[in-house]
């Protein structure tokens, strides 16, 4: 029996991981499953998986975890801290499907155990990239990527030499508005930006993908997670979405990866590597599809795009800051006190201000820098959107 542990377990690709455990129980003994608000359903699934532990990280919602969870002998815990303890647990692979800059320590904690981290939380490298890849390499633990582009990239690069990679190809939908003329984008509200016209995806990262900064984040992934230049980084508009990512080689060969818009590839792909298991996908139709479209990315619609490339060449804490002021930009649109073009607007001045005051530079990045940069760049967004 393989131990596994879900961070995040009710979010999208938390769903996506428990569906796939639940289908294989005999091979799957489920250490713990967190969740955040959605106690009800951390509750099922605690029951269905037979998990030891449930998690909620908030203390506010314990009592409704321990009640729907009395009498089935499964223990309960609140709080980041517990969420902590629970990486700490002994477990053989471990999902970091936290959404936002909560998903980082409880991956970092997880390492310490030497174990598998199925890697969806995308701020753990954009903040802190170098910092979880050595902690990784310390510990003797294995770091694979979850993100469907990143899967993608680390699946053509199976027995290639990364020093062979001239290029590496992120594929973006184009979000919301691909099509809206570039002038009307100012006016685009919450709801629109809220749906994602070929991924159904968690709120945050679906109005992520409508400015793009869900591709600027896969960016700097890439950067980080595979150690390639920024040169060598380009993202392109496929409205499709099935090619996920192509790698291009020095002979001129370009890999890509296909396949359908089913996160539980990318999963299922991390669960059972390094071999491959069956896995409950759609099979493409490739006469059916018959056209795949690519277009440059128009930085003009795609501000976050260049603020990607900026962070990628600093380095340091640039990542940390670019990810905390975007986060703090897109509460600010969720709660509807800004508008759509104001997100990059707001990273943009903040990325400019602390690079301005040296604040980016950092040889060797801690979780404590990490932590005061992220604290900085969240108070700089808000005061620089007021
Ligand atoms: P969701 O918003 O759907 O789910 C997030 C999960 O985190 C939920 O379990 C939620 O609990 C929990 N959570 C929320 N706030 C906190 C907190 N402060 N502390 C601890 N747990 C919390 O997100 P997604 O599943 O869409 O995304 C998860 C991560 O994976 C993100 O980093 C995202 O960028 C990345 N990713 C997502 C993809 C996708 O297809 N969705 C694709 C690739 C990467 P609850 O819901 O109970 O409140």
């Amino acid at each position: 029996m393989r131990r596994v542990t879900i961070f995040g377990a009710t979010g999208s690709i938390g769903e996506n991981t428990v569906d796939l455990i639940a289908r294989a129980p005999e091979r799957y003994d489920v250490v713990g499953l967190t969740g955040g608000r959605n106690v009800a359903r951390l509750a099922e699934q605690a029951k269905a998986l037979q998990a030891d532990i449930a998690v909620t990280a908030f203390e506010a919602c314990h009592e409704d975890l321990k009640a729907a969870l009395a009498g089935t002998g499964i223990e309960t815990a609140a709080g980041t801290q517990a969420i902590e303890e629970l990486a700490a647990r002994p477990t053989d692979w471990v999902m970091s499907a936290i959404v936002g800059a909560a998903g980082l320590v409880p991956g970092l904690a997880a390492l310490k155990q030497g174990t598998t981290l199925a890697l969806a939380n995308k701020e753990s490298l954009v903040t802190a990239g170098s910092l979880l890849l050595n902690e990784a390499k310390r510990h003797g633990a294995t770091v694979l990527p979850v993100d469907s582009e990143h899967s993608a990239v680390f699946q053509a690069l199976v027995g290639e030499d990364i020093n062979r990679v001239e290029r590496v190809i992120i594929t973006a939908s184009g979000g919301a508005f691909r099509d809206w003329p570039v002038e009307k984008l100012a006016e685009a509200t919450l709801a629109q930006a809220s749906s994602h016209p070929n991924w159904d995806m968690g709120q945050r990262i679906t109005i992520d993908s409508a400015t793009l900064f869900n591709k600027a984040m896969e960016l700097i992934e890439t950067k980080e997670f595979f150690g390639v230049g920024p040169d060598k980084i380009e993202a392109i508009i496929h409205p499709e979405s099935l090619v996920h990512a192509l790698v291009g080689f020095n002979d001129g060969a370009l890999m890509a990866h296909i396949g359908p818009h089913d996160m539980r590839h990318a999963i299922g792909y991390a669960l059972n590597w390094p071999e491959r298991g069956h896995l409950p996908v759609e099979r493409l139709d490739l006469a059916k599809i018959a056209t795949l479209n690519f277009k440059q990315a128009d930085p003009a619609r795609y501000p976050a795009l260049e603020l990607a490339q900026f962070v990628m060449e600093r380095g340091g804490l640039a990542g940390a800051v670019f990810n905390a002021a975007k986060e703090a930009a897109l509460d600010l649109f969720i709660a509807e006190k800004i508008g759509f073009l104001d997100m990059a607007r707001i990273v943009d001045k903040v990325l400019n201000a602390l690079d301005g005051q040296g604040a980016l530079a950092c040889d060797a990045l801690t979780l404590d820098k990490v932590q005061d940069a992220d604290h900085l760049a969240r108070q700089m967004a808000h005061d620089v959107a007021t």
